[in-house]
Parts: structure tokens; sequence; C-alpha cells
């Protein structure tokens, strides 16, 4: 180790989550050092928004950006059936104004060295091609954490309070051995880009399209600039394998086969040659918090990507644990208990959103069934998929039980609990 350095608040990871905590503690002229293991503009998949982001992008000073960037204008999600047919596409506008009823579909490189830009003009400092190593603790709390940089060179900061931004290498649900799985979606997602594949014409350029394959299976179509489609399919991992099929482009391509309507609008088009694989994705950190530290975005935990609300949550859950944090340093308490509410907050969040992503996989389950029995539900759904996830909706709910098996929260994400003084002296 060579030299120790002390700041405010350390971010570890420079993806939306950090890069929004950054902007935030940084505008309120605390002294923010970000960590990030690449460097911007940088690969990442996760590129289609939701109504719902409007607000945290508001807060952080980038709804003009957003207007006048390239990125792709979202106004609605359409479903397609096994057999290929497509429903009429839902706009966001039948329910919300202007500002809510239209979202982006973002290439993450771009979007995000945009978050990040937007925290180093704020003021936060960030390194890039550093990476943190290890989290350190003093004392029953952490003080810290050990880098490495792009030379190899180690170096330990300290300060009050660490915020772990890292993503899905959940730097400190790794660490500490939090990192639970959630038992009841384990899916594997296979993903390509293509260019000059089909895009519908008007209003509906931008729509994510989701398309159903056998056993629940989907596919998700985004449309991007610079010609680009996203396009990849989510399963169980037993499906996806079937026939021992294990190669990416192997699954990749004879799913295509599975749904009329992605294989005719990817006719057009050739694959850019690049697949990816990810599986069992889902999970929840055993504490969002504990003294001197506190999880944000996927570090946090992650939710099957069906209804796309990862980067909303990772966005609002940097501003809400950055907002939590200037208090903390009002009143000099960097205590785990004082992020109890934003843990709360953000648990909530994710498991509104958890029960629809589990009726959705129910072999017996469709929205449309529900509705039609439940009119008036329409909304509350519309609501909560559309990122609107911290309300109640113990209605919708009920009613959903009135068809399938709707979970119990994960009893996960609240702050540590305060060791003893025992271990603490350990
Ligand atoms: C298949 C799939 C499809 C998805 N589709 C969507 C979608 O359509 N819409 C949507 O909203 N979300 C989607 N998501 C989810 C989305 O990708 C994430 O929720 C979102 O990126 C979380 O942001 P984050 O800032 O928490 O983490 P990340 O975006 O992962 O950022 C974390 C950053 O930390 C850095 N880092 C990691 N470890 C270290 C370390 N040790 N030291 C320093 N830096 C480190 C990483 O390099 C990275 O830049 C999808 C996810 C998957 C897997």
């Amino acid at each position: 180790m060579k030299t120790q350095t002390t700041c405010d608040v350390i971010v570890i990871g420079a993806g939306p989550a950090g890069a929004a905590a950054a902007t935030v503690l940084a505008e309120n002229g605390l002294r923010v050092v970000v960590f990030e293991k690449a460097r911007h503009p940088r690969y990442h998949i996760g590129e289609s928004l939701l109504p719902f982001t409007f607000e945290p992008l508001r807060r952080l000073g980038l709804i003009e950006r957003m207007r006048a960037s390239q990125f792709i204008k979202k106004h609605s999600v359409q479903f397609v059936s096994t057999s290929g047919r497509a429903s009429q596409p839902f706009y966001f506008s039948t329910r919300y104004g202007p500002d809510i009823a239209q979202t982006w579909q973002v290439l993450r490189s771009e979007f995000d060295l945009l978050l990040v830009e937007n925290a180093r003009t704020k003021g936060a400092v960030i390194h890039e091609e550093t990476t943190v190593t290890a989290l350190l603790r003093e004392g029953g709390r952490v003080s810290g954490v050990a880098v490495t940089d792009r030379l190899g060179q180690s170096t330990t900061w300290t300060a009050p309070l660490t915020i772990d931004a890292s993503g899905r290498d959940a730097v400190a649900a790794t660490q500490h051995n939090w990192r639970v799985r959630d038992p009841l979606l384990n899916k594997v997602a296979v993903w390509t880009y293509y260019r000059g594949a089909q895009r519908d014409a008007g209003i509906d350029a931008g729509a994510t399209t989701v398309a159903f394959v056998p056993e629940k299976g989907w596919f998700w179509y985004i449309p991007q600039h610079n010609d680009l489609i996203s396009v990849g399919v989510v399963a169980e991992g037993r499906y996806l394998t079937r026939d021992g099929v294990r190669a990416p482009r192997e699954i990749f391509h004879r799913e295509v086969g599975e749904n009329a309507w992605i294989r005719d609008h990817l006719a057009p088009g050739q694959s850019t040659g690049d697949y990816h694989l990810t599986s069992e994705f889902s999970y929840r950190s055993r504490f969002g918090a504990s003294h001197g530290l506190v999880l944000v975005g996927d570090a946090f935990g992650f939710l099957d990507p069906v209804f796309s609300s990862g980067v909303m949550l990772a966005l609002k859950s940097g501003i809400l644990a950055a907002d939590a944090a200037v208090e903390a340093f009002a009143q000099r308490d960097f205590s785990a208990d004082r992020f109890a509410g934003y843990t709360a907050v953000l648990h909530q969040g994710i498991e509104n959103m958890r029960k629809l992503v589990c009726a959705f996989y129910e072999p017996n389950f469709s929205f449309r069934t529900l509705t039609d029995q439940y009119p008036d539900l329409n909304g509350p759904i519309t609501d909560c998929l559309s990122g609107d996830v911290n309300k109640d909706f113990s209605r919708l709910f009920q009613a959903i039980a009135e068809f399938v098996n709707v979970p119990a929260p994960l009893p996960y994400g609240s702050p540590e609990p305060a060791p003893t003084p025992a271990t603490v002296t350990a």
C-alpha cells in the first residue's frame, strides 16, 4: 500500500447509481471521490428507460440534455404473442402528461457518459480505470476502500461514508457474503445487436416490444439510434439449453425461430456478431447499509429485467441515498440506522415491481384476464410498470392473489444491526 487519502464520501462505481449519488453529494458541497474500474464510454446492458425515470433525470438537471440527445424517443410498449401477433401498443400518454409520457431508449455507453460528465461538472472527482479491491473496516464500521489503478498502484482512501454503486459486481455484498439469490427468478438472458433490422413508423419507431416464446420466455426488441436494434431472449436456463445447446449465438438464433414477429423484424438486418449471456441474475443484498456504508442500484439488489426497472431504480436510489447522506453529514451520524428510511423506500419499490414480475412468469396468469375482471386495476398496473413504484398497491396484489400466488417480500435490505461491543473490539 502506498498513500492514504481522505474525502467526505467514496463512491464505488460510476454507473447510473454512482453517478447520480455523486452528482447530488457534490451539489451539496461534499468532497466526493468516485472509483470506476472501466473507462467511459464503456459498454453496458440496460437500455430501455421507464416513464418515471423523468423525475431522477430532472433532479440531476439532465432533461434538456436528454431532449437534445440522439436517443430514440419511447412512447409505448407492445406485446407479441407466441404466434407472432402484436397487441395494440400501449401509449403512456393515455395516462400521463407529456413529461412522463415520453421516455428514451439509450445506448448506455453514451447515457452513462452523460451522467458521469454531469457529476464531474458538479464537482465530483472521478478516478477511472481504478478498481476498488476491498472495503476497509475499523472498529465495526466501514472506514474506506483499498483501490488499484491501471498502473497497478495501490492506495487506501478513508471517508466517513462509502456508497457501494458497483452494480452486479456488488463489492460490499460479495465481501460480506450478503448476496442472496432470489429463489423465484432464476433466468438466463442471451442478447445481441442488429443493424438494418425493421423498425415501425412514426410514434411507434421507439416502442419496446416484448415478444413471447414458449414456457414464459420472452424477447426484448429495443430500437436504438445509429440504426441499431438491441434484441435478446430471457427464459429459464433449462429451456434455453434444451437439446444441449449452450453457445449464446446458437441459443439466440434457435429462439428467433420461435416467434414469427421477431424473425420477420430481424430478417432485413444483420447481427453485429457479439453475443452476450448472463445467468441467474436476480438477487438481493442481505443488508442495504452498515455503519459508514450504504448500497445503491444493482449493488443493493437486482430484479429480472422484464419490466425495464433497473436504471430507474439505480438513479432513484443513488439520489435518495445521497439525500440521506447529506442529512448524515449535517448530524455527523453515519450509523447504519440513519439509512433505514432510504432502504425501506428502495425495498418497497423493488418488492412492488417484483410481485408483477413473478405474476408475469406464472404459467396461468395474464394481466389481460385480471383487468377484464377488474378494469379499475388498469391504472395501478400501469403506474407500477411505468416506474411509479412507491405507492400502496395492496388492492392490486389482493386481486392478483385470486389468480396466482403473490410472493412474500424477500426479508433483506434493511441496515445491518449495530455490532455488540464484543464484536467491535474483535
Ligand atoms: C439482460 C439485462 C437486461 C436489462 N435491461 C434493462 C432495461 O431494458 N432497462 C433498465 O432500466 N435496466 C435494464 N437492466 C438492468 C440495468 O442494466 C441495471 O439495473 C443498471 O445498469 C444498474 O445501474 P448501477 O449503476 O446500479 O450499476 P452498473 O450500471 O452496473 O454500474 C456499476 C459500475 O461500477 C463499476 N464497478 C464494478 N465493480 C467495481 C469495482 N470493484 N471498482 C470500481 N468500479 C467498479 C462498473 O464498471 C460499472 O461501471 C438489464 C439488465 C440485464 C442483465
